[in-house]
C-alpha cells in the first residue's frame, strides 16, 4: 500500500466537483489496458498497472523449469495470470511481498501461492494449508475488497532460496512497512525486487525501527550496480519504478534523522482518511510518512 493519503484526498477534492467519483475503486475504473507488461531482461518481467491509483508494479521471474511472481496485482477482475501465461508457458506459483490488499488482488487466479514463513504469518494458518489474512493486516476495506482464504503450497522462511531452474532468488525479510515485507534479491544478476520495501515514492513506515534495520541489511546485500524494483511507480505510472543504490541510503539517512528527531517533518492529515501523520521529505518524489492514525481510530502499525 501506499499514497494512499495523497490519492484519496484527491479523490475528496474530485467528490466535491464530480459526484460520481465516490471511491478508490471507481477510480481505478479509468481508460487504458489494466496490465502494461515491461520486458527487463530475458528472465524478468514488470507488469505495471498504471490505470489503478496505486500504480501497483508487479514482477514476473522465469526460470529454466518454473516462473515465480512476485505480487498478485491490485487487480481482482482481470486476471493476471493470463498475462504471465503469454510470456511463459512454465509452472506459475506467486509470493505476495506482504499481504496489504493491493498486492493480492489475483492471488485466486494462481494455483500454486508461496508465503513467507515467520510467526506473524503463521498466525495467519487457519487449517491444513489454508490461510485468511484479517482485516487489520489486509486494510481491503478502503478499496471494499475482501480476500477470501487461500491455499499455501509452499512456505519460505527467510533467507531460503528459490530455485526456478537456472535462476535462484533468495527471500530476504524486511520488516518495517509491515511485519511480514520481503524482497527478492538475484544475486547472480544482482538485482533486488523490492515489493513496498522500497519504492520511489511516498514510503509507509508501519515501525521505524524495524524499517532502519531492513534498509541497514539490504545495504549490507546490495552495492552501487544493483538493479532495485519496487512495487509502486513515482508520479509517471507508465515507468518502471526502479531505485538507486543512493536513494537506499537517502531514505535509510532520513529514518535515523528522524529516529534521532533531527528530520523536518510537516504534519498531514486528510479529513476522508488521514486524523494525523507526519510527512518527511527524502528527494525526488520518495518521501516517509511516519505515525499514521487512521479517521476510524486505527493506527497504521506494528
Ligand atoms: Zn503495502
Amino acid at each position: 500500500m501506499r499514497k494512499l493519503i495523497k490519492a484519496l484526498s484527491l479523490m475528496s477534492i474530485a467528490v466535491l466537483s464530480t459526484p460520481s467519483v465516490a471511491h478508490a475503486d471507481e477510480a481505478s475504473k479509468t481508460d487504458g489496458p489494466p496490465f502494461v507488461v515491461h520486458r527487463l531482461t530475458d528472465f524478468l518481467y514488470a507488469i505495471g498497472e498504471p490505470s489503478y491509483y496505486q500504480k501497483n508494479y508487479s514482477y514476473l521471474i522465469v526460470g529454466e523449469r518454473k516462473a515465480l511472481m512476485f505480487d498478485a496485482g491490485a487487480n481482482q477482475k482481470e486476471n493476471i495470470t493470463e498475462v504471465a501465461k503469454k510470456i511463459t508457458d512454465k509452472p506459475l506459483s506467486v509470493l505476495p511481498s506482504h499481504l496489504h490488499f493491493d498486492h493480492l488482488g489475483g492471488l485466486h487466479n494462481f494455483q500454486s501461492v508461496y508465503l513467507v514463513d515467520t510467526p506473524f504469518t503463521r498466525k495467519f494458518k487457519v487449517k491444513d494449508d489454508l490461510y485468511q489474512v484479517p482485516e487489520p493486516v489486509y486494510l481491503g476495506n478502503f478499496d471494499h475488497m475482501v480476500v477470501p482464504p487461500f491455499k499455501v503450497t509452499r512456505l519460505v522462511k527467510p533467507q531460503e532460496i528459490i530455485d526456478l531452474g537456472g535462476l535462484q532468488v533468495r527471500l530476504l525479510s524486511v520488516p518495517g512497512h509491515t511485519q511480514d515485507e520481503v524482497a527478492l534479491y538475484d544475486e547472480a544478476h544482482n538485482i533486488l525486487l523490492a515489493g513496498d520495501h522500497l519504492y520511489p515514492s511516498w514510503l509507509l513506515a508501519g515501525n521505524l525501527k524495524d524499517y532502519v534495520s531492513s534498509l541497514n541489511a539490504t545495504l549490507k546485500v546490495i552495492n552501487p550496480q544493483t538493479a532495485i524494483y519496487g512495487a509502486h511507480a513515482d508520479e509517471d505510472p507508465s515507468k518502471v519504478p526502479a531505485m538507486t543504490y543512493a536513494d537506499v541510503v537517502a531514505i535509510r539517512d532520513k529514518m535515523l534523522q528522524i529516529q534521532a528527531g533531527r528530520a523536518k517533518g510537516e504534519s498531514f492529515s486528510d479529513p476522508e482518511l488521514i486524523k494525523s501523520s507526519e510527512l518527511y521529505k527524502v528527494h525526488k518524489d520518495i518521501s516517509i510518512l511516519t505515525n499514521i492514525r487512521f479517521t476510524d481510530g486505527r493506527g497504521f502499525g506494528y
